[in-house]
């Protein structure tokens, strides 16, 4: 029987698959297709159950550790602090950083007033959503010397030391029912006790369109708690992408595109994603007046990046032995901090750190640091090398992308 051919190099990506000790490296092979080498049915049942104790297993040691979480101090820096989460964010797409076509016109025009700066060499750590939220959320990082389930989540931090805490996510619905490994959304947001422990306010429902979304849930954010910590997550230009925006939206069509030597369709599929982005800046324009006239600081970021016909002839996200022309694509991704006219007044002092740390080599799973400095919350696991801006903050360490491969070292390679 053909199908019962096991094969050397099936047997390696097996025992490869099934030695991952965490869920994130499981995960990021599972994408790679190793669960194919699992194709009979014994081994099938193999890899789910390694795949659900490795899930289980996590979540204990997870729970663990942000039921022990105590802080050291708080200053309240800041008092209402905000993180935009977007998706799937070419930044080369962005006129922020240059795109060509004007895809971020709002954007423009707040960094011009100087509110807004815009970083120029952040990444995320991985290509793959779910791996990209645990890394953001967890004070790890790739480079900690403990694993990943040992240390906590920022939000609990932000609720010890007494920050009202609200995830509005357009994408994560929470299921109890895990049939798969890749649970959309980071597993730890499916648990219902980590999540109760996380958040203090949460949407219950999704909107087709990300305005309508905000429309429906921003209100719920005016609770009058004196320190607020909101994190707003967006479907922002997540495939596929002509159905991101209104069709009255739509600004950019293939005429645009007519010096790229692609097909019809592909020049389409360009359009669609510019004209996404460009909603997408109405989006995060819409967010910035909801906080204009509080003391508010807002931070932006996607959780990847993603392909669109640019160095290589594909859309989306490939997943194979990562290469430079792929990590500038898929991993570059849009990042900048705005400060409402009363935030700059009151804390000149941090805007002068922003501006002055635009230029700082950054990658995602650095993020809990940043916020535990804009806040001012003292940690054992916090590290002010990596917030990006304040004092100590002048990482020298690699950023290792999905923790294998240097991004620096691939970059300068090409
Ligand atoms: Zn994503």
């Amino acid at each position: 029987m053909v199908g019962m051919i096991f094969t050397l190099p099936d047997k390696q990506r097996l025992v490869r698959l099934l030695c991952q000790d965490n869920i994130s490296d499981m995960e990021g092979l599972v994408f790679r297709n190793y669960d194919e080498s699992a194709y009979i049915s014994p081994l099938r049942l193999i890899y789910a159950i390694r795949a659900m104790r490795l899930s289980e297993r996590e979540i204990i040691l997870l729970r663990q550790a942000n039921a022990q979480v105590r802080i050291d101090s708080c200053s309240h820096r800041s008092p209402c602090i905000v993180l935009v989460i977007g998706e799937s964010y070419n930044r080369h797409h962005s006129q922020l950083y240059g795109y060509a076509l004007p895809t971020t016109p709002k954007q423009m025009a707040r960094a011009k007033s100087g509110q807004l700066t815009a970083f120029t060499d952040v990444i995320s750590s991985w290509n793959i959503t779910t791996n990209s939220f645990n890394q953001m959320f967890s004070l790890h990082h790739y480079g900690s010397s403990r694993p990943w389930s040992s240390y906590p989540l920022f939000p609990i931090l932000f609720r010890k030391a007494g920050y009202r805490v609200a995830f509005l996510t357009n994408q994560f619905a929470r299921h109890a029912n895990r049939s798969r490994s890749n649970q959309t959304g980071g597993f730890f947001i499916n648990d219902q006790k980590l999540f109760d422990d996380l958040f203090d306010l949460h949407n219950r429902r999704q909107r087709h369109d990300d305005m309508a979304f905000l429309n429906a849930h921003l209100e719920m954010l005016k609770d009058g708690a004196d320190y607020r910590l909101d994190i707003i997550h967006l479907h922002g230009q997540h495939f596929d992408y002509a159905s991101r925006y209104p069709v009255k939206e739509t600004v950019f069509t293939t005429a645009d595109y007519q010096q790229r030597h692609l097909s019809d369709d592909e020049l389409q599929v360009i359009a669609h994603y510019d004209n996404a982005t460009r909603w997408n800046d109405t989006v995060l324009e819409k967010i910035l007046q909801f906080y204009e006239d509080q003391e508010a600081v807002v931070v932006f970021l996607a959780d990847h990046a993603e392909e669109v016909y640019d160095d290589l002839p594909v859309k989306g996200r490939i997943y194979a032995e990562l290469t430079a022309r792929q990590v500038r694509q898929e991993f570059e991704i849009p990042f900048w901090i705005w400060c409402s006219p009363s935030y700059a007044v009151c804390h000149p002092d941090v805007v002068s750190l922003i501006q002055a740390s635009a230029q700082r080599p950054w990658m995602t799973d650095r993020l809990p640091h940043l916020l535990l400095y804009l806040a001012g919350i003292g940690h054992s696991d916090y590290d002010g090398r990596l917030s990006l801006i304040g004092p100590q903050a002048d990482c020298k360490e690699p950023r290792i992308i999905e923790g294998i491969a240097d991004y620096d070292t691939l970059i300068d390679g090409n």
